[in-house]
């Protein structure tokens, strides 16, 4: 390849197909054309597997412009478009379909230009890459090695490149200390900055939240605040505010917890206004997400030696081109694009974070410089500790950096504290979590590739040195093997289990086939209650449960030959050994708990149900492919879990969010928090959302569309989306609704200028399909569930969201409990508007935002739309009539001179 613009380049829409001849000739081809050109001609692409997906092409590849920058520019953001390429590298933007293949050979020069720019600062480490790239045959080693001159030094590779992070000595206890509610209008001022305008919510927000730190009156009773505070109040600065003020005076931390990553990297940003110097904001402010979002170096370094094949081993040499510019390591939300693993169909991508917990700590050759370690240590010194609700559990549950836990808590997003616990404080006695913990134990078996390790490999030492300890290995080594292997889904589908794990397995599926409803047609998941069952489910969760206590055993005694050899510390036992025990005794823990958790539930077989706890069997499907199975614990109420191991032990919980009531009480907002498994009274403060919605928004409740009627669905969609000219987020609950309609009107809006991008659709994250939304204001996106709280778009790209039909939750077992225990159908009204809430909540981010609010679902109860803002004008109309109103936007003089956008008030919409 001696120029990247010797080659040709190809771009794929909804709208067509052009391809760009070397000399920069543009022309439309067709289908056929292009996949025989891209089958016989290397042409440069942008998103190989999204234009894959355009030309029916699963084939498809060639040099991806996406993969160069990523190799040019690590660690830089940068929406993965022409537009988005454009705005990164300086580029003018290509305006139209047919122009943007002449833009990818514009862009790919630049980027090879940039390897010979003397200035360029990503340049150290390039070269070495460039030489293993070529030996990969990545489709632009060639060029880009052709023009990186070899440095005259040679340079130093990744792993003594890195940092080491410093120990520090542990932190004291934070003083006692009583906020000054003058100090703390006065941090609110400077945080807001001089010319903001005082705003009285958010003032009375930050002088309450300064009560969660005064010193606790009693152990077990923390400060606890509830807070509702309507979007637009500035709740963040208004935490921010005392938090900051009481980290500096009683020298502690404070931890504030998010559900979404886009208030995370938010809060990021907003935390910046107490630290504007980098350096001290570096050293007090640090993101902290669970272990499996980091690059684990180790698993790297295997990676790079050979550990991976093909592809996935070039993603391994752009992830190390990353990992020496990263901030962090955060493969996962983080600096890595979200783009980057995509493009390789993740391939490789689980197996770069440490996923398994097979971390050896001390004894792992990159201790002092792993991300992980970085990350743990900085929050142990910092301020302000951002975090998320499963860490903040996890962390929790498992006991884990005791010396370092959250005293002071901040839960935004406290709607969402539930889910968060609900998942957390599961069980799944599965076939996927079973094959684990036997991998864990035995390591790889058969053709497995890679460095993990069984225990024996990792515990060796021990096993040498300690008889006992050693003959547990072995004794666990080998009850390991009742739990599924690798094959364990097909031999269980296909009658033949092997073991009486599988066993166990084939017998839940056939019971929970045998009462199947008619859902098994669905595609869907499948399940059936844990009561009633029969004689052959009985037997093989009896020998289960004889397996795994015969597994955890030796793994306890394995556990307290550990624990005794810390005590006794033999001479061999240096730091880094004693670390990494420490480290195996933990994961180990872990284990048995786990493993416990399971003979509980298998022993509850048959027997009587215990009322703290919802069971359930269950084959997992999708696309109608299973893909795990087996049995399923929950906590009725998962906040009671949260309650003794998060609230109680703390000395200050604030939980706050824009819909922390869901429409309801405030006895409903203690319920879905935890705070009503608290012996004591907790406060509670609540403060409207400025935004005049009156004039903001509109809610139009479209009454023409029949349920079950695709076309019209679709047809509905392209209408409202043709009328605002894009700028809209639509909502499904169903993932064969989104596909269908997706792929009923995304080629006619495209030919109208108006992208249609959509998740399960597009082979993209959802990060970056927000990202894509956000940045074209004439784009519009379709999905499910994740959209409907993660979305922050601010401003003009988002002014439409349509929803297709209530939200009602699903009627599974786990479900059906609760509304029984809870209060029937004022649990689903809880529900529904909570969801109509956060939905809403995406349109209007901002005073000058404006936008439409749609439900295509003409059997909306009035009772459910006290959901949105007071104010809000909500009209049932035709779809006509709301195209018309969409079309004519929301300008007062547009509505208000009709006189019909307030002269429906909430009662008097009709049914
Ligand atoms: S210390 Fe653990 S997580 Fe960190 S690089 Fe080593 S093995 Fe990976």
């Amino acid at each position: 390849m001696a120029s990247p613009l010797a080659f040709p380049a190809l771009h794929a829409s909804h709208a067509g197909i052009w391809i760009a001849s070397p000399d920069g000739e543009t022309r439309r081809i067709g289908k056929a054309e292009a996949v025989a050109k891209a089958a016989e001609t290397p042409m440069i692409l942008l998103n190989a597997p999204l234009v894959a997906q355009r030309l029916g092409y699963a084939e498809l590849s060639g040099p991806d412009l996406l993969e160069l920058f990523a190799f040019v520019h690590p660690a830089r953001f940068a929406v993965p478009t022409a537009k988005g390429l454009a705005s990164v590298l300086g580029l003018e933007a290509a305006v139209h379909d047919e122009s943007i293949p002449r833009f990818l050979q514009a862009a790919a020069a630049k980027l090879i230009a940039t390897l010979t720019d003397p200035n360029w600062p990503e340049r150290e480490g390039a070269w070495d890459a460039a030489q293993a790239l070529t030996r990969l045959r990545w489709p632009w080693a060639r060029v880009v090695a052709d023009q990186l001159p070899k440095p005259q030094v040679k340079e130093r590779w990744l792993f003594s490149k890195l940092p080491e992070w410093e120990e520090a000595p542990p932190r004291t206890p934070p003083r006692s200390v009583q906020l000054d509610r003058a100090a703390v209008d006065a941090q609110l001022a400077r945080l807001t900055g001089s010319e903001a305008e005082v705003r009285e919510g958010q003032r009375a927000f930050a002088e309450t939240a300064a009560h969660i730190f005064d010193p606790r009156r009693r152990k077990g009773e923390p400060n606890m605040l509830l807070a509702e505070a309507g979007t637009g109040i500035g709740k963040t600065l208004g935490y921010l505010a005392p938090a900051s003020l009481w980290a500096q005076e009683a020298d502690g931390a404070v931890w504030i917890s998010t559900y979404t990553k886009a208030l995370q990297r938010q809060l990021v940003g907003e935390a910046r206004r107490v630290f504007p110097d980098d350096t001290t904001f570096r050293q007090k402010v640090v993101v902290r997400k669970g272990r499996e979002n980091y690059l684990c170096l180790l698993n790297l370094e295997d990676a790079l030696q050979g550990g991976f094949a093909g592809r996935a081993a070039i993603l391994a040499h752009l992830v190390a081109r990353w990992a020496a510019f990263t901030a962090d390591g955060d493969m996962i939300g983080g600096d890595l694009p979200g783009w980057l693993t995509t493009l390789f169909r993740r391939n490789g991508t689980t197996a770069l974070t440490d996923r398994r917990g097979e971390c050896i700590y001390a004894g792992c050759p990159h201790y002092r410089k792993c991300f992980i370690e970085r990350a743990s240590r900085s929050s142990a010194q910092a301020d302000i500790v951002i975090a998320n609700h499963a860490l903040m559990m996890v962390n929790a549950a498992r006991g884990r950096e005791e010396a370092s836990r959250p005293t002071r808590i901040i839960f935004d997003e406290g709607h969402h504290l539930f889910d968060a616990a609900d998942s957390t404080f599961a069980a799944a006695l599965t076939g996927a979590e079973m094959i684990e913990i036997r991998r864990w134990v035995i390591g790889p078996e058969g053709k497995a590739r890679g460095r993990r390790r069984g225990l024996s490999a990792r515990l060796a030492d021990v096993a040498s040195y300690d008889e006992e300890g050693g003959l547990a290995i072995d004794a666990a080594r080998e009850a390991a093997e009742a739990l599924p292997g690798d094959g364990w889904l097909g031999r269980v589908n296909e009658g033949v289990p092997s073991g009486p794990a599988e066993r166990m397995l084939a017998a839940v599926r056939a019971t929970v086939y045998a009462r199947d409803e008619g859902q098994a047609e669905s595609g869907y998941g499948l399940e059936t209650e844990y009561a009633n069952l029969d004689a052959p489910l009985i037997e093989a969760i009896a020998d289960l449960m004889k397996a795994l206590e015969a597994l955890v055993k030796p793994l306890m005694v394995l556990g307290q030959r550990l624990e005794a050899l810390v005590e006794e510390a033999p001479d061999w036992l240096d730091s880094a050994a004693r670390a990494r025990i420490e480290g195996a005794m933990a994961s180990l823990s872990w284990r048995v708990d786990t493993l416990r958790g399971w003979i509980a539930l298998l022993g509850r077989g048959g027997g009587p149900a215990d009322p703290d706890f919802v069971d359930w069997l269950a084959v997992d499907r999708g696309e109608g492919r299973e893909y795990d199975m087996g049995i399923h614990r929950h906590w009725l109420d998962p906040t009671r879990p949260v309650s003794s191991v998060v609230l109680k032990p703390a000395h200050g919980i604030l939980t706050t969010s824009a819909t922390l009531r869901s429409g309801g009480d405030w006895d409903t907002a203690a319920a879905r928090t935890g705070a009503a498994h608290l012996d004591h009274e907790v406060e509670h403060f609540s403060a409207p959302s400025p935004f005049d919605y009156a004039r903001q928004a509109e809610v139009l409740i479209v009454t023409d569309i029949q349920r079950g009627d695709l076309p019209a669905l679709a047809g509905a969609y392209a209408a409202l989306i043709g009328a605002s000219q894009g700028g809209a987020l639509g909502l499904f609950t169903a993932i064969r609704r989104l596909r269908s309609v997706h792929a009923r009107i995304a080629d006619r809006l495209a030919r109208d200028g108006l992208p249609l991008y959509a998740q399960h659709v597009d082979p993209m994250d959802t990060g970056t399909l927000v990202d894509i939304f956000r940045d074209d204001p004439h784009a519009s996106l379709l999905g499910t569930d994740a959209l409907r709280d993660g979305v922050d778009v601010p401003g003009h790209s988002l002014r439409l969201v349509i929803m297709e039909q209530v939200p009602w939750p699903r009627p599974d077992i786990l479900h059906k409990a609760r509304r029984l225990a809870v209060g029937g159908m004022d649990y689903d009204d809880r529900i529904i508007r909570s969801r109509l809430a956060q939905a809403f909540g995406r349109l209007i981010r901002k005073a000058d935002d404006h936008g439409h609010f749609v439900l295509l679902s003409s059997a909306t109860p009035s009772r459910l739309l006290t959901a949105f803002p007071p104010g809000t004008p909500i009209h049932r109309v035709t779809l006509d009539e709301a195209v018309r109103r969409i079309k004519s936007g929301l300008s007062p003089a547009t509505n208000f001179g009709q006189g019909s956008a307030l002269e429906i008030e909430d009662e008097d919409i009709p049914f």
